[in-house]
């Protein structure tokens, strides 16, 4: 066993500029006991001698060796966190933040005053904070409001083999911080922590780090696990293979956890439904004589007691089980980010959804083996999260149905078993129109590796693979960083605000495309949030100015809002008719997306089949009822957020009223929080605007109602579609279709659209998203003669009429007269309006 620590056994020698503390932890025996058998004890002095010769480190080590709960305890220990300064970590995923800060502060036996987390909306930092966990998205925007950082000593990014785009980012900016707070003398550390995949996009990118940093190996006490591949691929019904391999597993081999990675959590929850229904729980019956409660998996002992029939079972707290609530749809959004094992679109849900009861192999299962199922995804609340980290009831055996945040966030003890579908859910994104669909693809071989490591944590395991080694062969060799796959236009409003101009000149560990850096360019200009480049001058010149206009203030206001660009311009121009508070509602409802519960899940019984068609029937009345009638009806499904959030805060925001409507709870209580965030910022950003949060709000007047079409429309531009009149209609695919000006293909208002019906002539979306068919969602009506006034950038304009004649205005001091338009590329006649 190796010594904790003590200052005299630190080679003082080797310390440079830094005084040699040691700041003493007291840790429990049993903590301490656990923390030494972690591989990275081992490597603590080397580790350190690193970090206090470096100012960029790369840690490196299995997943579970100890990197994410020891770092910053070593550094806490060496004095990294003394004075004012603290120590910073962050996390792509929330639930590793808070979990982990929540690890690391029972390990160190201090108050979460000491160790505290900071996610979006909510922390637990005090002034007395000395390690800090965070989401990337909060160091983000720490950045922009002390470039230097000047409060932390040491950074640690954690998880970077996530490749997220905020932490690839981050890196990019303190490979340039780190080295200028050190010019100044104020030292500062960065340390990049990854799993054991690929890191010479960190280690080998000159760009990033001009001297290669040392990176450390972490060795991890792995046991070797076998792999056993499938011979017959199943092509979609991986989660009744899963659920065959399961009961297989439980039933015929010895004690040991196990794990199961499917691709998202409505897949998750019916898995856990299937096996809590074959292998249930008695809850009546008698607790096991002393002596008894260890015949978990111990498959004779079992078989035995199941031909005397009578098993004596441990008794389980029910409450402890989780009945699991069907929060389907939910996400797991930080400062903008998708987590990709969570979405929006059910439809592939519903492909992949459940077999039918009883199928397969499962009607023959023993239902008196008690298997211990538990759900895990992001979005899961923490204390069922929890679970998974807490030893089973006595005499049940583990199964943890799980996204893949159990790849390498989190560790769970115990597992010897592995069942890993292969696949992953993505959200996939054009690059150019930046329509987006979920598809579940194959996974990496990294990452299929990595989750079969999962089952050799502490004894030598078994990883099941649901496919093929063929299949595995065509396997990509590791999944692409997340900053090419997705639109930046977020991203480059933030850089610019931070006066990186020439965005395409960062130090991305993984650069985006250009094609994705001009369409991101070319939105914010379009916006008004970005200066014009010249449009005449020397060629050299106009090359020059491509791709790295400035930033102009309405920008900044924009950057301002931790929202889309689109959505930030809404709320810019919300300040008139008095209508912020109900553009701030709506910019939250559609940032935080999919307000209602999904309801086209097929029913396991029928008895939920009559409640569900119930409920459906129930929310297609609500929805027509929020909609409004008259001018309001135009506002389409905006309205439809307004009317629901109102009538949500008006009953109290309740689970229940939530319930009853098909609203999304977790969504309503963030569409809260977010409007109050929204709020403070717009404070901030025009103190005349002096708001308050009043959760309730009157429906909107009339001339409201019109006026927050228009700033849909103003921030929605580029997502204008032109109703393709039944005239105009060659090839049936085009009835009640759409066009717009960047798809080729037919798009239609997606049925659960209060204008579904209705077909407006002009429409502005939210999204365009491909399932079946291309559908709009989030759609509101637009009036032709708004468009030349509310996006001139996108019309081209004819000669002024002769009739009307031109018209002084003495508002503006200019000669206003009427002109004709067409918009741009797709040639719509627009009506002639005064300009
Ligand atoms: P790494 O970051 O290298 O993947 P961690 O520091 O997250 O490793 O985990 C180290 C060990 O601590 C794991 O093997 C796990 O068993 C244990 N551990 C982590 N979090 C918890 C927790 N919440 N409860 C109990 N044990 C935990
Ligand atoms: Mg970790």
């Amino acid at each position: 066993p190796i010594p904790d620590r003590t200052a005299a056994s630190l080679p003082a020698e080797k310390i440079p500029s830094e005084p040699a503390v040691f700041i003493p932890v007291d840790r429990t025996a049993e903590i301490q006991e656990a923390r030494l058998k972690l591989p990275i004890l081992a490597e603590e002095q080397v580790i350190m001698e690193a970090i206090r010769e470096n100012m960029f480190v790369i840690l490196c080590g299995e997943t579970g060796s100890g990197k994410t709960t020891q770092l910053p305890q070593f550094l806490y220990e060496a004095g990294y966190a003394s004075g004012d300064s603290i120590i910073g970590i962050t996390e792509p995923r929330r639930v590793a933040a808070v979990t982990m800060s929540q690890r690391v502060c029972k390990e160190m036996n201090l108050s979460d005053r000491i160790v505290s987390y900071q996610i979006r909306y909510e922390g637990n930092v005090t002034k007395d904070t000395k390690i800090k966990f965070m989401t990337d998205g909060v160091l983000l925007k720490e950045i922009q409001k002390d470039f230097l950082l000047m409060k932390y000593k040491v950074i640690i990014i954690d998880e970077a083999h996530e490749r997220s785009v905020y932490t690839d980012i981050l890196i990019g900016l303190l490979s340039r911080i780190v080295p200028l707070r050190n010019k100044k003398g104020l030292p500062m550390k960065l340390i990049v922590m990854s799993a054991t995949l690929r890191i010479e996009d960190f280690t080998q990118n000159t760009r990033l780090f001009p001297i290669t940093p040392p990176d450390i190996k972490v060795d991890s006490r792995q046991f070797p696990v076998t792999v056993h591949f499938n011979k017959r691929t199943p092509l979609d019904d991986y989660t009744g293979e899963a659920y065959r391999k399961i009961s297989k597993i439980h039933r015929m081999l010895p004690a040991g956890g196990i794990l199961v990675f499917l691709t998202g959590q409505a897949e998750v929850n019916s898995l856990c439904r299937r096996l809590r229904k074959a292998f249930p729980f008695r809850p009546h019956c008698k607790a096991p004589a002393e002596g008894e409660e260890d015949t978990v998996g111990d498959v004779k002992k079992f078989k035995k007691a199941k031909q005397k029939k009578t098993l004596t079972m441990p008794r389980i707290d029910l409450d402890n089980y989780s009945t699991l609530p069907v929060d389907e749809g939910d996400e797991d959004r930080e400062a903008g980010i998708d987590d990709e094992e969570e979405q929006l679109g059910s439809d592939l849900d519903l492909d992949l959804g459940e077999e039918e009861e009883g199928a397969g192999e499962g009607d023959k299962s023993d239902p008196s083996l008690p298997l211990y199922v538990l759900p895990l995804y992001s979005l899961l609340a923490p204390e069922k999260q929890a679970k998974v980290f807490r030893p089973p009831p006595p005499g049940t055996r583990l199964c943890v149905v799980a996204t893949n945040v159990a790849e390498t966030s989190l560790t769970i003890p115990g597992i010897k078993y592995v069942v890993d579908s292969g696949r992953v859910k993505r959200r996939f994104y054009d690059r150019v129109t930046g329509v987006s669909s979920f598809r579940v693809t194959w996974t990496s071989q990294a990452s299929a590796d990595q989750r079969a490591g999962r089952a050799g944590r502490t004894e030598p395991g078994h990883c099941y693979r649901l496919y093929s080694s063929a299949v595995f062969g065509d396997f990509e060799k590791f999944s692409p960083a997340e900053i090419t796959r997705r639109p930046v236009d977020d991203l480059v409003l933030q850089m610019k605000d931070l006066n990186i101009d020439k965005v395409i000149n960062f130090p991305f560990p993984t650069p985006p495309s250009s094609e994705a850096l001009m369409a991101a360019e070319e939105l914010l200009l379009s916006l008004g949030a970005l200066e014009e480049p010249p449009k005449h001058g020397r060629l050299k010149e106009l090359e020059r100015a491509k791709l790295s206009c400035p930033i102009t203030p309405l920008g900044r206001a924009m950057a301002a809002f931790p929202v889309a660009p689109r959505y930030a311009k809404m709320l810019a121009l919300g300040k008139q008719q008095a209508c912020l508070p109900y553009v701030i509602t709506l910019v939250s409802a559609m940032t935080v997306r999919e307000i209602f519960q999904e309801l086209d899940r097929p029913a396991v019984s029928d008895e939920e089949k009559d409640k569900l068609t119930g409920k459906r029937a129930r929310v297609v009345q609500m929805k027509r009822i929020w909609a409004g009638q008259g001018g309001a009806l135009g506002l389409g499904d905006l309205m439809v957020m307004l009317g629901a959030v109102g009538a949500c805060e008006y009953a109290g925001c309740t689970p229940k009223f939530c319930e009853d409507n098909g609203l999304r709870y977790k969504a309503m209580v963030e569409i809260r929080r977010l409007r109050g965030q929204l709020t403070t910022a717009v404070n901030a950003v025009c103190s005349e605007a002096g708001l308050f949060v009043d959760p309730k709000m009157k429906p909107p007047m009339d001339s409201q109602v019109t006026f927050l079409r228009q700033i849909a429309l103003a921030g929605l531009g580029d997502h204008l579609a032109r109703r393709v009149q039944p005239e105009e209609v060659l090839d049936p695919k085009w009835r009640n279709a759409y066009k717009t000006p960047l798809l080729d293909d037919p798009v239609f208002i997606h049925p659960s659209s209060v204008l579904f019906k209705k077909l407006p002539d002009f429409v502005v979306y939210q999204e365009v998203v491909e399932t079946t068919k291309m559908y709009m969602k989030g759609v509101s009506a637009v009036e032709p003669e708004w468009v030349p006034v509310l996006l001139p950038q996108y019309c081209h304009f004819g000669k002024p009429l002769e009739t009307p004649g031109p018209r002084y205005c003495s508002e503006t001091g200019r000669v206003r007269c009427h002109r004709e338009s067409t918009f741009y590329r797709v040639g719509w006649q627009l009506p002639a309006v005064e300009l």
